[in-house]
């Protein structure tokens, strides 16, 4: 038989080119699908190799069945597709949850507003303590849904990314957070940054997160000391955000980033759990990679990189 009699319609003219480039250039690799007398398919890994005989060049091949790979890798693109839908269809639904609860809301915590200036001489001790309380929890809440909006808008409200320069970026951060910076006594020591491809917005909610809590899980008799550096490797930058404050425990590494995780309840630390989780989520949308590395009492070190695009520069 001639070997391209062993393969369908489709791949006879493949595997003609295949045997002629192996004669000329000695070695070539082709997937086919081998068809036997009876009709039935299967699908082939050929590796073919030119060998300079007396008599001419030979060409020796090898074929490996891959039906069983093939099949993992339908699979593998079927779970692919499976988890994008699902993951598309999770984002809308947290835009659509946090969307529709902003308006309820809104009438909850004005209406309350309301109650406590008009009636507030009306009422008891008891009657302002509890509307205290209402409107606290009607503040938090209004957290959680922004921050959630946030969350699910990262994919799809996502600019597209242009020269970011990461200096003014985190002039921005420090103008934004000057409050706590003076509060709290604050020293930040930043190395001179690129400007990289990135989305500016995204950028900015990345940084001030990463500061933020550098601030506010500080220890309580030491002034936060940050810094705030940057490494150029190949291919990508490497963010680095180091504090002295109340360090986390190594068996929490995983956990911190996950929507609405915390390590501490919200009396000891405001927070609603949702600034890793969307750190992380910028982070990936942009290529790159999110850790850290702590041990308790011992201060943090965030880390984060960036995929260095050739149009960077310092
Ligand atoms: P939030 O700050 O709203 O609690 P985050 O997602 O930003 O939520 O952080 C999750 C948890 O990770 C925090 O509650 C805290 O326990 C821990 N964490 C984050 N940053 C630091 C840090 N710099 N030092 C110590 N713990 C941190």
């Amino acid at each position: 038989m001639h070997p391209t009699e062993l393969f369908g319609d489709e791949d006879q003219a493949l595997i003609a080119e295949r045997i002629e480039q192996t004669f000329q250039t000695g070695e070539s690799n082709v997937e086919a699908v081998l068809v036997s007398k009876t009709g039935s398919e299967l699908p082939y890994f050929f590796t073919g190799y030119r060998l300079d005989s007396d008599n001419g060049p030979i060409l020796i091949g090898t074929g490996l069945d891959i039906s069983e790979r093939k099949k993992w890798e339908v699979q593998l693109a079927e779970k692919a597709e499976e988890l994008t839908r699902s993951n598309e269809d999770l984002e809308h639904f947290a835009y659509i949850a946090s969307h529709d609860l902003q308006e309820p809301l809104r009438m909850v915590a004005s209406y309350l507003q309301l109650l406590d200036r008009r009636y507030t001489d009306k009422l008891d001790q008891d009657g302002k303590e509890f509307i205290a309380y209402a409107v606290d929890g009607a503040t938090r809440m209004k957290r959680l849904i922004n921050d959630l909006l946030a969350y699910s808008r990262v994919g799809t409200r996502g600019r597209p990314f242009a020269p970011t320069d990461i200096n003014v970026i985190l002039g921005q951060v420090q103008t934004s957070l000057q409050t706590s910076i003076e509060e709290t006594g604050a020293q930040v020591s930043i190395e001179r940054m690129p400007t990289i491809m990135a989305d500016e917005t995204q950028m900015l909610q990345l940084f001030q997160n990463l500061l933020a809590n550098a601030i506010k899980f500080r220890k309580k008799d030491q002034i936060p000391q940050i810094d705030i550096g940057v490494k150029k490797t190949v291919s990508e930058w490497q963010f680095t955000l180091s504090d002295n404050g109340i360090g986390i425990d190594p068996q929490f590494f995983d956990r911190i980033f996950v929507l609405f995780q915390r390590l501490h309840g919200k009396e000891k630390y405001s927070g609603t759990g949702l600034g890793l989780a969307l750190s992380k989520r910028i982070v990936e949308r942009h290529g790159g990679r999110i850790w850290v590395e702590s041990e308790l009492d011992q201060g943090s070190c965030f880390y984060f990189t960036i995929p260095n695009k050739p149009e960077d520069g310092v």
